[in-house]
């Protein structure tokens, strides 16, 4: 569920815009929560297991309009926090692991401590003034040439995107790395580069027209030229406007979000050599020394237009706008813990221009992510320890058992697909490895060194820490039990090259997870949301990838008609969605995620009944209930251009495409979402 796109995902509705937001300098809210302040009413009180009956509205038809029935109620009383873009269940379970967090690291000692603590204290930040960026602004102003520049940028690459798993694309830095097991060879692992260099979220910001776009370039400018002046840069407007230009030239090479969804697009393996030959203007060997990677036998080009128009950029455009590009960047990325002015500024067009959060989040939710982002699993060890039993684990383990049996079952009655293809699904179904709650090792983080009071010094060196570990990733095997996300994190995600799966312990909780609730509420809610990223082992995407994550599509040419044709009817759906008049879904960018809802709410489904289940209503319910959520236009608009996952009201509305929906609610022919039983969809 997530958000991104292909296969993956995450399923989180908030996943992309979270990680854009952690990657990115951004400020803001993702998906902050209240400690301090109280949280609006929530949707499932915890006092009660299962449907939360208040937030229905029986004024509403199920079949006109499924979300307002399920969530009409909630959605009337509650506001969305000044501090935040979105609001829901989702929000209330964040808040959770949120507020958990923050006592873990208000009260650890050694790094977790220090880093939250360095973070928290303004003071020290303020009295500091630019001095932990100074030696920086200097070193770039000293770069002599084109080869500097190259060495210098290839010296500041990170690990700061992921193409497959976490689906997150963007990074300011010019280019961002990837390191995973290699899609063409197994047993190695390699690196890939991603295309970047952006400071608004996505290529389509500079190239759209229209009024709204105009204004948040106009904006971007202003921002630019605002961080400069804080910094005491000479001519910021005059420089500004060069460095908007420059990226604005960048993102014409940009891929789009749809094409860097596309694997085999994606599939550029080049040798270090090639790439002067192949993008010439960049002093290849420079950068790729600078980053370590030159000794790399194979480098992975996610985006190849890309690179051959931004080294073209690299040669044609000055060294003075280059290096004022680099120096905004820089200055940028750690506005929020630079003094208040920087962070002020950050906020007030991340957060309200962008994004639409009228308030900034309170800094200690700021601190938590970050220490979160650099120190997640030693912060992890924590959690687990203290919110995720045994007994927990044990009977998510079950309900996977059950689920997984149920989508055996359907790969077994499905009359469409051959025989040969069918025996890989299931190969790939049998070796899949679902891991619930955290991994089964911890990794090593005693060689970080977080020093009190330097918070620009602690987060570099968090940046630097993960790099060098990606780097030895290089040398090491393929891991299939690596986890992706933090075990405080609520989300999930499909891993498709390792074949995996990871639910974190922040997920798996009420109302999502419940041991109290009734089989029906449980299997609706994270039952689908299992059932979801199992699916996409087998979707457009998973079907690209094989039992031991080559690359190497394992359908048939009919099968893959049959999908295609049942797809189409997919995107036809959810583009004829209006969430705004001038404004409808992207059946073709949501595809990958919308088929693994369909296909995840039916497995689960299957597994229900076959439990002993009945109770069809509740079960739909609480799946309605899932996507229990509000969003403020600016960020709902944001995630229907760039966002591989739909809105969540939308995701609720799932539900039409499954026969056994129709009864519980009376949905009749004429309704909304009623769908003639021939063009309700059903894949698998
Ligand atoms: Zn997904």
């Amino acid at each position: 569920m997530t958000n991104s796109s292909r296969r993956m995902s995450h399923l989180l509705a908030r996943t992309l815009y979270l990680s854009f937001l952690l990657a990115a300098p951004l400020t803001m809210a993702a998906c902050g929560g209240g400690a301090k302040a109280d949280p609006p009413a929530s949707p499932a009180s915890p006092a009660s297991h299962g449907i939360d009956q208040s937030a229905i509205d029986p004024s509403v038809m199920p079949g006109d309009d499924f979300f307002r029935y399920a969530n009409g109620g909630w959605l009337k009383r509650t506001e969305i926090p000044p501090d935040r873009s979105s609001y829901g269940v989702w929000s209330i379970l964040f808040d959770r692991a949120q507020q958990r967090t923050r006592e873990l690291m208000e009260h650890a000692s050694g790094q977790v401590g220090d880093y939250y603590a360095t973070y928290m204290d303004e003071q020290a930040i303020e009295k500091k003034r630019l001095e932990p960026m100074r030696g920086r602004l200097a070193e770039i102003d000293a770069l002599a040439d084109k080869r500097a520049l190259a060495t210098w940028i290839g010296q500041h690459m990170r690990a700061d995107v992921d193409a497959l798993n976490m689906t997150n694309f963007h990074t300011d830095r010019l280019f961002g790395v990837w390191v995973a097991q290699n899609f063409n060879d197994p047993a190695h692992n390699v690196p890939y580069l991603l295309q970047g260099g952006l400071g608004l979220p996505d290529r389509d910001y500079y190239v759209q027209t229209g009024a709204r776009m105009d204004g948040i370039r106009a904006a971007y400018r202003t921002h630019i030229a605002m961080v400069l002046k804080l910094a005491g840069i000479d001519k910021p407007e005059e420089r500004a406007a060069a460095v908007f230009d420059l990226e604005r030239r960048i993102a014409n090479t940009h891929a789009t979000r749809t094409e860097s969804v596309d694997v085999h697009k994606a599939n550029n393996p080049w040798t270090p050599d090639e790439f002067g030959r192949r993008a010439p203007g960049i002093d290849w060997k420079a950068l790729l020394a600078g980053a370590r990677l030159d000794a790399s036998p194979t480098i992975i080009v996610w985006h190849p237009g890309a690179f051959r128009g931004t080294a073209a950029l690299v040669q044609s455009v000055s060294m003075d706008a280059w290096k004022d590009y680099l120096k905004f960047h820089e200055l940028d990325r750690y506005s929020r813990i630079l003094p208040k002015a920087f962070a002020d500024e950050s906020f007030a067009f991340y957060g309200k221009t962008l994004s639409g959060t009228p308030q900034q989040q309170d800094r200690w939710k700021r601190a938590v992510n970050a220490t979160n982002g650099a120190l997640g699993e030693v912060v992890a060890q924590m959690y687990v320890a203290k919110y995720f039993p045994a007994s927990a684990k044990t009977q998510l383990q079950e309900m996977v058992a059950a689920i997984v049996k149920a989508f055996d079952r359907r790969l077994d009655a499905l009359t469409w697909m051959s025989p040969k293809t069918k025996a890989s699904a299931k190969a790939k179904l049998a070796t899949l490895k679902v891991g619930i709650g955290y991994p089964d090792s911890w990794r090593d983080f005693s060689k970080l060194q977080i020093v009190r009071a330097d918070a620009v010094g602690n987060a570099e060196r968090a940046e630097l820490f993960d790099y060098e570990y990606r780097l030895q990733q290089l040398r090491e095997a393929p891991d299939r039990a690596q986890w992706w996300l933090d075990p405080q994190t609520v989300n999930a995600v499909n891993l498709p090259i390792q074949n995996a799966l990871n639910f974190p312990a922040a997920i798996l909780e009420p109302p999502f997870y419940d041991s109290q609730a009734s089989g029906a509420a449980r299997y609706g809610s994270i039952g689908a949301i299992i059932g979801h990223e199992i699916s996409h082992s087998f979707d457009d995407q998973g079907s690209q990838f094989d039992s031991t994550g080559r690359l190497a599509n394992w359908w048939t040419a009919e099968d893959l008609a049959h999908f295609t044709a049942a797809s189409a009817k997919l995107v036809a759906q959810y583009n004829a969605y209006m969430p705004f008049t001038d404004l409808h879904e992207n059946g073709q960018l949501t595809l990958s995620e919308n088929i693994a809802d369909v296909a995840g709410l039916s497995a689960a489904y299957d597994a229900y009944h076959a439990s002993g289940g009945t109770d069809d209503r509740t079960f739909f319910l609480s799946f309605g209930q899932t996507w229990q959520s509000k969003d403020r236009e600016e960020v709902a608009r944001q995630q229907v251009l760039t966002d591989g996952h739909a809105l969540d009201e939308y995701r609720a509305d799932t539900v039409r495409n499954l026969d056994a929906w129709y009864a519980p609610f009376d949905v009749k022919p004429g309704q909304k979402l009623h769908l003639a039983p021939e063009d309700r969809v059903r894949v698998w």
